[in-house]
């Protein structure tokens, strides 16, 4: 159906049709939009594969994709048809029904995942409260613990909303919102007597921990690799004690590291996990992942009004199928190695500046030193400039998150961009 046959539709009146492309009114902007976001002074309106363009016709190499969203890069034509034709069909209806494709999808993150069972919401910290409310559930009715503690690491990163700030291992992301949700306590990331210690301390009475949530790969907090040693550690004493393990893989899953999954790199499996990022490719949705074991809610338990609708669940199907059919994870795998060479060659040039390229697949850090005065930001900067966008990892790191279709020659163009930009600040 063309837009011209929607506006002559008798129940839209044509002058209802939205104005589709304005001017950029970068003022009023600034006036009526919250300011929760330091931006850069771009706007972005037009993409392609992994290139956008800005209002002023200028071209950009997309290795932010989104925040690690955009899977498919720009306007692929698999999700275009999918999302054209979904819109065209059945966009939104309620699960107090079924939603055949709600299940496939269902079907096939259980079929390519060690889940047996699927929740779906709309982002990662909406996933992450359904996986904290089912650990807390699963303390309360299976384990009898009346007060259930879930740890979390220093640096981690698990959302906005006040559970996941709390889960959030950064004071900086809970200041100003307290009081905090009680029943988290933190430790050190890749720190296994840190861990003991703090299960010996906190088992006291009724109080005991429940849960460890944790990232396989610490995205935000300066994609920073899980130990293999650690993270099989960390699984036996969860077996050992009956805690649930509960992995976020909102960043690092969907096959950005190379596999489908961010645990598969650490040979284990977590009892819970959760997705929503790359999963849709940028149309949101997430889902909270678990074994049957641990599948303890129902009816009445966990809603949400737009979770696995029609429309989020065709796009994140697609994205799930391509993946495959096209043998993508093979691409993160070749592009990744690509530019973590190739930025490993820029960092020998700046031994005083640089202090290690780290990663998997198609996510990757470069870590400025603690000790000098330039910050991701100003480097994130300088390659605007040289026409490539990257986006930080806290101050120091660097961070690239390309979409997992880049192609060798756009990792070459990427790489002389980092180049020209360190060249211009040092
Ligand atoms: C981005 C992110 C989240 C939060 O996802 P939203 O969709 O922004 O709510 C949670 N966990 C990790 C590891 C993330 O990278």
């Amino acid at each position: 159906m063309s837009i011209e046959t929607l506006v002559e539709n008798p129940h839209i009146p044509a002058e209802s049709a939205p104005v589709l492309s304005a001017p950029f009114d970068r003022a009023s902007f600034d006036d009526c939009v919250m300011t929760t976001y330091g931006r850069f002074p771009l706007a972005l309106e037009k993409g392609e594969g992994c290139r956008v363009w800005d209002t002023e016709g200028r071209e950009y190499l997309d290795f932010v994709a989104g925040i690690a969203t955009c899977t498919l890069g720009h306007a692929h034509p698999a999700l275009v048809e999918t999302v054209t034709r979904q819109i065209q069909t059945l966009h939104h209806v309620s699960n107090l029904y079924y939603i055949p494709v709600q299940g496939q999808l269902a079907q096939w993150l259980v079929e390519h995942s060690c889940a047996d069972r699927v929740f779906f919401c709309n982002s990662g910290a909406e996933a992450n409260e359904g996986a904290i409310k089912l650990a807390r559930k699963y303390a309360h009715t299976v384990l009898k613990i009346t007060n259930p503690v879930i740890l979390t690491a220093h640096a981690s990163f698990h959302g906005r909303t006040l559970a996941t700030i709390t889960a959030t291992g950064q004071p900086k992301y809970q200041k100003n919102f307290d009081p905090l949700m009680p029943g988290f306590h933190y430790v050190p990331y890749n720190d296994i007597e840190g861990l003991k210690n703090a299960i010996v301390d906190i088992d006291t009475g009724d109080r005991r921990v429940c849960a460890i949530l944790l990232e396989a790969l610490q995205g935000e907090g300066g994609v920073r690799p899980g130990d293999v040693e650690y993270f099989q550690q960390v699984r036996e004493i969860c077996d050992e004690n009956g805690i649930l393990l509960i992995l976020d893989e909102v960043q690092v899953g969907m096959g950005r590291s190379g596999k489908f999954w961010g645990y598969e790199n650490l040979g284990i499996e977590p009892d819970i996990f959760t997705s929503a990022k790359g999963l849709g490719g940028g149309i949101p949705i997430g889902a909270t992942l678990c074994k049957q074991f641990c599948a303890v809610f129902q009816p009445g338990d966990h809603a949400s009004t737009y979770g696995g609708n029609p429309f989020a669940c065709a796009a994140a199907l697609t994205v799930c199928q391509t993946l495959e059919r096209e043998n993508i994870l093979q691409n993160v795998q070749d592009r990744g190695e690509q530019l973590r060479t190739g930025l490993r060659a820029i960092a020998s040039k700046y031994p005083n500046h640089i202090v290690e390229v780290r990663g998997w697949g198609l996510i990757n850090g470069m870590e400025l030193k603690a000790d000098i005065e330039l910050t991701s930001a100003d480097v994130v900067k300088a390659a605007m400039a040289e026409g490539l966008l990257l986006v930080p990892a806290g101050p120091k790191v660097l961070r690239f998150v390309p979409p997992l279709i880049v192609s060798a020659a756009e990792v070459d163009r990427a790489l002389q961009a980092v180049e020209k930009a360190l060249a211009a600040l040092v």
